[in-house]
């Protein structure tokens, strides 16, 4: 190593453990990879050398004690994919799209096991389709020619991106983000969901080794190894992190809108379905029950609450009966609600506010049903119920495999109860209609991100409709089904009366 390059490094390494609270100890030989070979010292741009000379930094694979490290680390290999291009962008793509394939049944395991919410097949499902969120080749430049020459408007990366992921999809959401996030030139890192960061560590430690066995970067997805709410606010306030991004219920969302980041926001949902008389009702019973019924009804854009027209409303329990899903009476239907939900006094009027119990959330239809008192048929897949509108079931995003169904007697009187369930989020909402009318006026009222029409929810993802898969939907911020440019900077390039050819 040359006397430059050491006198460089040494000082590199002062600055990152000063910004860490450490003193500077004499250059220490780099931690050795547990399974990879060391770097290889960059030959390019100072910028790379400094961020790769930190001793504190090696042989962690993206798994760090704090969000200061991590975000350092993180930055020093958003420098290195600078370097390496669009290449390496591609390798991490592929690299990611790759292990969550192959790796769908052993980690979709250990989340089940961590967690205990949904179901397993599911989980395991969620980690094999990740090959269908976008990647690299979803960013094309914008080009503009005319008389006074030619522009270039090019999607480029911010830097360091600080994720939070739910504990209701945490490796699927966490692949997808570092799919997205590192095709636009970032590197990212995790604050995971408290009961769901073990989990989560396994996963980015196993994409960072291969990442670096491929193109020599090491940390381009960190995770804080055991994540709470400080960990939050340092991965927040730290200098290196230039953009969030949020996957969760509404107090995450709102603490990211407060901290002075700009924040991309996949908030909670409550999606309504609204069923009118022109439907199928067998397309519509098995559409509704397919969407419900995914992962015990955890997916932020499962259908959560059914408006259906009083002349089909039987036709279409009949047939959700008829498909996977067992009716519950009103007794039993009392019992459950009781279990499920917790009754506070609210404020203002006095009246009681129900908040749901998180025991029940995710939990299989035979939870369930015990507490509501009956025994299921094996391979139920969703319970169901008669209710009014304003049944806790149909007011709470429950996350649970049962669902609320509401007559309704007319097209006005289901759009506006849809309306009220979603409670202004526009997330997602459902319709099984033939009349166009219909479609298009549910379509403007509610104004949601995602309006699947006589499909499943997931039809809104990619899943059995067209379209690409993501699992952060930004709703609150409006990005909609994120990918790959929602994570960019435009930079417009322009030359002025040349290169217009002809
Ligand atoms: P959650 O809100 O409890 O947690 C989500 C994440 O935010 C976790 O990492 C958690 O630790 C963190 N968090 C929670 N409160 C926080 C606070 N005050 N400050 C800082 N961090 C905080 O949600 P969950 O139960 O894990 O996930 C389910 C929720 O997420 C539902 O509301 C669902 O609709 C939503 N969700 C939305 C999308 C989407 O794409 N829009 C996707 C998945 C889940």
């Amino acid at each position: 190593m040359s006397a430059v390059n050491e006198t460089l490094i040494r000082d590199v390494v002062a600055e990152v453990l000063g910004k860490l609270g450490g003193a500077a100890p004499a250059m220490a030989k780099p931690s050795p990879a547990p399974s990879a070979p060391a770097p290889k010292p960059e030959a390019a741009s100072p910028s790379v050398k400094r961020a790769s000379a930190a001793p504190a930094l090696r042989g962690k694979f993206g798994v760090f004690a704090t969000a200061d490290e991590a975000c350092a680390a993180a930055q020093e290999a958003f420098l290195q994919l600078k370097q390496k291009g669009v290449e390496a962008r591609r390798k991490i793509e592929e690299i990611v799209k790759t292990l969550a394939e192959a790796n769908a049944e052993a980690w979709g395991k250990i989340e089940y096991d961590e967690t205990q919410i949904g179901r397993l097949d599911h989980k395991i499902a969620k980690l094999k389709i990740i090959k269908l969120v976008p990647g690299v080749d979803w960013l094309r430049p914008d080009a503009r020619s005319g008389d006074h020459g030619i522009t270039l408007e090019e999607y480029t990366p911010f830097g360091v991106v600080g994720a939070i992921t739910p504990s209701t999809h945490s490796i699927p959401t966490l692949s997808g983000n570092i799919v997205n996030i590192c095709a636009a030139g970032n590197s990212v890192v995790f604050n995971a969901h408290p009961s769901a960061a073990r989990c989560a560590a396994v996963a980015v430690r196993a994409y960072n080794e291969a990442i670096y066995r491929a193109t020599g970067i090491e940390n381009i997805a960190c995770i804080i190894e055991k994540p709470t709410l400080d960990s939050f606010n340092a991965l927040c306030k730290n200098e290196f992190t230039r953009l969030l991004l949020v996957t969760g219920g509404p107090m995450v969302v709102k603490a990211a809108m407060q901290t002075g980041k700009r924040a991309i926001c996949a908030g909670p949902g409550n999606p309504p379905v609204f069923v009118d008389a022109t439907c199928c009702p067998t397309r519509a019973a098995k559409a509704i029950i397919e969407g419900a019924a995914f992962d015990n009804n955890l997916l932020c854009i499962g259908e959560k609450e059914v408006f259906v027209l009083d002349q089909v409303a039987d036709k279409l329990m009949q047939k959700m009966s008829e498909n996977g899903a067992v009716r519950l009476n009103a007794a039993q239907l009392e019992k459950l609600t009781k279990a499920a939900f917790t009754f506070k006094e609210g404020q203002g009027g006095g009246c009681a506010h129900a908040s749901v119990n998180r025991d029940f959330i995710g939990k299989d239809p035979s939870v369930l049903a015990q507490a509501a008192g009956i025994n299921l048929p094996s391979g139920t897949q969703l319970l169901f119920a008669e209710t009014d509108a304003e049944h806790p079931f149909v007011y709470e995003e429950q996350m649970m495999p049962m669902l609320p169904i509401v007559r309704v007697k007319s097209v006005e009187e289901g759009i506006e109860r849809s309306l009220v369930a979603e409670h202004n989020y526009k997330h997602t909402a459902i319709i099984h209609s033939h009349d166009v009318e219909n479609i298009t006026a549910m379509a403007r009222a509610l104004d949601t991100t995602l309006f699947v029409k006589n499909g499943a929810s997931p039809a809104g993802l990619g899943l059995g409709g067209e379209g690409y898969l993501s699992f952060s939907i930004a709703t609150p911020t409006g990005e909609g089904i994120t990918n790959p440019r929602t994570f960019t900077r435009v930079r417009r390039c322009v030359m002025v009366d040349n290169l217009r050819i002809y």
